[in-house]
């Protein structure tokens, strides 16, 4: 199975391969300019070169782009709308110049225009991306959301809307993130829930138009519509789930990549990755203590804080109460 992870490209989109090959991935996904800036400089000649090298000498294949996640082809503001049209085609034609096998966009939220109107406002968007971008051959992938808000693609049939309404359909395809459709309500816990949940998908979008999985464990529950992702096997989804998930033979030829939380070093995509191969391979390793995830981080820093104040309240109690001289 082609496995990977969500790479940084500090340094340069081809940067991105040495870090995939540390952790021992053989599927990737990058981001081709800065995901939160609206502009972008063009790709330098050198680092298209560089990046068809490492490609080449890493043998990782394919790789695919997340878009940034300023653009919303839902947006009914006409300005936003239009910011998010160009940017698409630009994130677009860097995918094309660097051979990436698809560019994994999120619908887009409808900002409370409903969800038919967001649906055919992502359609038309869409429409003129690629009147923008004739002939590219990088499909675009949409992504399944948690339905946070409101986004838009949280239930499969939103997604096929979309492709039904688009003049170019043969041009989308789809990707599939595991906790995203877990919060949005398809259940993954159980071998039954995993059947059932591809079933659906493949009647309603189609398996054969699945090019890439996000695995991701969930922080929150089933059906919170929420997006938080977990490490594998340490969120709500949990380790059974995954283990059917990875050993169905439909997703076989699916190309997976983690967005799971990472410090700088990635030994958590290394050990997350790890833990996906052994599942996939029909085993269940022993389990390891869990890995910090960044709520963890931020709640062990309140907690820190927390103790200090306490302790400093304790001593300035302790100095008023000497200072008066009640004791006990
Ligand atoms: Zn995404
Ligand atoms: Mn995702
Ligand atoms: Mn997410």
């Amino acid at each position: 199975m082609k496995l990977g992870a969500h790479m940084s490209v500090a340094g340069g989109v081809h940067t991105a391969f040495a870090r995939a090959e540390s952790v021992g991935g053989t599927a990737l996904q990058i981001f081709v300019k800065n995901a939160s800036q609206w502009a972008a400089k063009p790709l330098p000649e050198e680092e298209i070169r560089l990046f068809a090298e490492e490609r080449k000498r890493t043998g990782i294949l394919p790789v695919v782009a997340h878009d940034s996640y300023l653009i919303n082809l839902a947006s009914p503001a006409a300005a936003l709308w239009k910011m998010s049209i160009r940017a698409m085609v630009n994130e677009l034609e860097r995918c094309e110049l660097l051979a990436l096998d698809g560019l994994v966009a999120h619908p887009g939220s409808h900002v409370g225009s409903g969800e038919s109107q967001g649906l055919k406002r992502i359609a038309q968007g869409l429409d003129d991306v690629f009147r923008r971008s004739p002939g590219l051959r990088v499909p675009i992938l949409l992504e399944t959301t948690a339905g946070q808000g409101s986004n838009l693609g949280w239930r499969f049939e939103q997604l096929a809307t979309i492709r039904d309404l688009v003049r170019e359909p043969e041009r989308i395809s789809f990707c599939l993130d595991t906790c995203h459709v877990f919060a949005a309500g398809y259940d993954l816990r159980t071998a039954g829930a995993v059947a059932a949940t591809l079933d659906e998908f493949d009647q309603v979008c189609g398996l054969r138009d699945l090019k890439a999985v996000h695995l991701n464990d969930s922080l929150k529950p089933f059906e919170s519509r929420r997006d938080r992702h977990a490490h594998i096997g340490e969120g709500e989804i949990g380790r059974a789930g995954f283990a059917t998930f990875m050993t169905d033979p439909r997703l076989a030829d699916v190309p997976m990549v983690l967005e799971t939380p990472k410090g700088d070093e990635a030994k958590e995509d290394a050990r997350n990755l790890e833990l996906i191969r052994a599942l996939a391979a029909g085993t269940m390793p022993k389990r390891k203590r869990a890995m910090p995830t960044e709520a963890w981080r931020k709640g062990t820093l309140k907690g820190a804080a927390k103790i200090a104040r306490e302790r400093s309240k304790a001593r300035r109690d302790a100095n008023s109460d000497a200072a008066s001289g009640s004791g006990r």
